[in-house]
């Protein structure tokens, strides 16, 4: 997977980098607070806030504030006559004020009356400082920006933007440019910064001429355009990602972005890994001849396909996708026989401990009666047991080896790493998956590299695939094991609750299983804790003679296989759980799921939850309680859950509502991000930065290299994670 300088998880949890400009922290035009340098940090001194802020967001270098682009723009070029700042429009005004007095209505507040030639206007703050109060006195000229509204004592603006100003001060020559930022970076300290960076980064053409689509601007000229458009520019067709001066910007992130993943490609193909043949009657054969099953005619596909890479001397790295329960397990089963067979280890990580220890009892079911010597790794497994693990690794008796993400921690060292596998990759987080890259990375010089696989069963729409992945070769089963009944989607709002709980009572009276997912509170881990164990007491309550379990993230992992034994041996008859049965769990007797508040789930997550039900022969159902009033969003989504059962639909109508944004985001927490260019609807440029990337690192390698280095810089090394 790689890795930009944008990754919305790092920069959520470092406030906001949303392209909702509704969403964006304003900050006042009042240049009184904004330092007055936006020097690059030469002096190792210690950096200021807003410093420290910009390296959060990935502004280190010139040419990444010069990439920065703004979300929108603010006219500030005219001022208008206060007597024609007409109500609902954004306005700017000069005016001198001429009467400053702080009101109780309600609450404090400091209220303005400012006047022009034209007329006078209110201006309203709810919140004020000393200091504004003693700066805003009467008489002071003000030059204020904002929307004007109709008040109870005629036209107002509330919070508007306020600049002392001398009678005559020039106004910007430019639109005032609106940047995606952060709350500890001021949006004027922003432009500053990045007006100065324009200035000094390199910004001349480094493709060959004819590289680039006909028509667009130089960068230069678009980067110009778009930081500082002349006044008369309209803002909307600015907006307008259509724009040439933004066509010449997606061509280039996405010329950038097919250059780095060919070349990882490129750096792959030139490594060295242990060629894994099957031998005839060797153990895939024999693996293949004791399944209780017939592969899928999908699955026997990507087998093969896995198996060719496999006997290649190039490392693999392919991504195995396939809907929840298509029987990818089975598939890396077989793999991982191929490596065994032909004398190397293979290593298998999931995210979490409960699927872990599921894929583990699969598979040792599967293979140890074949000869197959297994170790079991996670983070609670400590103290001697893990020592003996680490050594039967370390001396290759362990050939199969099933964990969390303790598998590659420092002290685990295969003697002969020849597959890893891994599950659910998106779930891991960025820091994970280097490590992994490091330990497949860390043989000595001449050591072979180890081929890795990864699964997901969030599939990606094709078009994303293509746009993001050119270095990953994908495997897709689009077919489910037969024998399969639909899972019927049932949606009812929350009043309805007695209903469902009905329901259950008759399900689990003929015998059946049953899941009931709690709440997901974002917020809090304690809250979730709370609902579930409070859901848990009064489903005890209504289901006397039943046994009712509880399953959550608090739980002690060896809690947790308690619970989830008794659940899929049947003892269970009702299983309350938080999303921790999300991933991977399969109890094929379970046929009903009841999702509590499904209003707040991801559109994927719900089909992973779904997932867990229809897995064996009876007919499922999946009710989805919701509460009312739904979000268009939420509605949305319910209605997909209900109409389709698809993964790859599902995955599409994902796309749809949210964008490719933040479904990569959401998605693979570490995929190479795209800032400007949607792969969704710029088809053309996308297919002309696939054609164009072969070829110029073919003939032009060193503007090849040169283009890569400006929009990927320091990032580049993430590309290859
Ligand atoms: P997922 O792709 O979601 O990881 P699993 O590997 O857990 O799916 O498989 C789901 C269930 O289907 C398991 O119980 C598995 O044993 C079973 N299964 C897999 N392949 C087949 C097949 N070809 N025929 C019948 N059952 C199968
Ligand atoms: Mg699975």
């Amino acid at each position: 997977m790689g890795c930009r300088l944008y990754r919305p998880d790092r920069v959520r949890g470092a406030e906001l980098f949303h392209a909702r400009p509704d969403r964006l922290r304003r900050a006042p035009v009042s240049s009184a607070s904004a330092p007055s340098t936006a020097r690059r940090a030469v002096a190792p001194a210690e950096k200021s806030a807003p410093q420290k802020a910009m390296e959060k967001l990935g502004l280190k270098r010139d040419i990444d504030l010069a990439l920065h682009l703004p979300l929108r723009w603010e006219d500030e070029t005219r001022v208008v006559p206060i007597a024609a700042a007409h109500e609902g429009q954004v306005a700017q005004v000069e005016g001198v004020v001429d009467s400053a007095q702080v009101e109780l209505r309600g609450r404090r507040q400091l209220v303005l009356r400012l006047r022009d030639g034209s007329g006078s206007l209110t201006l309203r703050f709810l919140h004020f400082y000393a200091s504004q109060q003693k700066a805003w006195a009467v008489g002071t000229r003000l030059r204020v920006r904002g929307e004007v509204r109709l008040g109870f004592f005629g036209r107002e603006m509330v919070h508007p933007a306020c600049k002392a100003v001398d009678e005559g001060a020039p106004l910007p020559e430019s639109l005032t440019p609106v940047y995606p930022t952060s709350a500890s970076l001021p949006q004027a300290y922003l432009r500053k910064a990045i007006a100065a960076a324009l200035q000094r980064a390199p910004l001349q053409e480094l493709l060959p001429p004819g590289v680039l689509p006909a028509g667009l601007p130089t960068l230069r000229e678009a980067l110009q355009r778009l930081h500082q458009p002349p006044p008369g520019s309209a803002a909307e067709a600015l907006e307008d990602r259509g724009h040439p001066a933004w066509q010449r910007l997606k061509a280039e992130e996405l010329l950038a972005q097919q250059l780095s993943q060919w070349q990882a490609r490129r750096e792959r193909a030139a490594l060295r890994a242990p060629p894994l043949q099957r031998a005839p009657d060797g153990l895939h054969d024999r693996l293949l001849a004791a399944l209780p099953f017939v592969l899928t005619s999908a699955q026997g596909r990507v087998v093969e396909e896995i198996a060719a890479d496999l006997a290649r001397g190039q490392p693999m790295h392919r991504l195995l996708q396939g809907d929840v329960g298509s029987g990818k397990t089975v598939v890396a089963a077989l793999a991982a026989a191929i490596t065994i067979g032909a004398g190397w280890q293979c290593a298998l990580m999931a995210p979490t401990e409960l699927l872990a220890e599921q894929h583990f009892r699969k598979l040792v079911q599967w293979l140890e009666p074949l000869g197959v010597q297994t170790a079991w790794l996670t983070g609670s497994r400590k103290g001697r047991a893990r020592r003996d693990g680490v050594a039967r690794i370390a001396d290759g008796q362990a050939q199969l080896v099933v964990g969390t993400h303790a598998v590659i921690q420092d002290d685990v060292q295969f003697a002969r790493l020849g597959l890893a596998i891994v599950d659910e990759q998106h779930r891991f987080g960025v820091e994970q998956r280097l490590a992994l890259r490091r330990k497949l990375g860390q043989g000595e010089a001449g050591r072979p590299e180890p081929h890795l696989l990864m699964m997901s069963a969030t599939p990606i729409p094709r078009t994303l695939a293509m746009a993001y992945y050119a270095d990953l070769q994908l495997s897709t089963i689009d077919e489910l094991p037969p024998g399969r009944t639909p899972v019927v989607t049932k949606l009812f709002a929350d009043d309805k609750r007695e209903r469902v709980v009905q329901r259950v009572r008759e399900e689990v009276a003929r015998g059946r299983q049953v899941y009931w997912v709690c709440p997901l509170v974002e917020e809090s881990e304690h809250v979730d804790l709370r609902n579930a164990t409070e859901t848990h007491q009064r489903l005890t309550e209504a289901l006397p003679g039943h046994a009712v379990g509880l399953l959550h993230g608090r739980m002690a992992p060896a809690e947790k296989s308690a619970v989830m034994d008794d659940f899929a041996a049947g003892r269970m008859a009702l299983l309350v759980a938080t999303t921790v049965i999300e991933v991977g769990v399969d109890v094929p007797a379970a046929s009903l799921m009841v999702i509590e508040h499904a209003e707040r789930f991801g559109l994927s997550q719900l089909h992973q939850l779904r997932g867990r039900v229809g897995r064996g022969a009876v007919a499922s159902v999946c009710v989805l309680l919701y509460a009312t009033p739904l979000s268009a969003a939420g509605k949305e989504r319910l209605r997909a859950m209900a109409e389709t059962q698809d993964g790859f639909e599902i995955a599409r109508r994902d796309l749809d509502i949210r964008g490719p944004g933040e479904f990569m985001g959401a998605r693979q927490s570490g995929a190479p991000l795209l800032r400007f260019a949607d792969p969704a609807t710029d088809h053309a440029l996308l297919a002309w930065a696939q054609q164009t990337a072969p070829r110029l690192l073919e003939h032009h390698p060193a503007a090849a290299r040169a283009h890569v280095e400006r929009w990927h810089g320091a990032g580049a090394e993430f590309l290859k994670a």
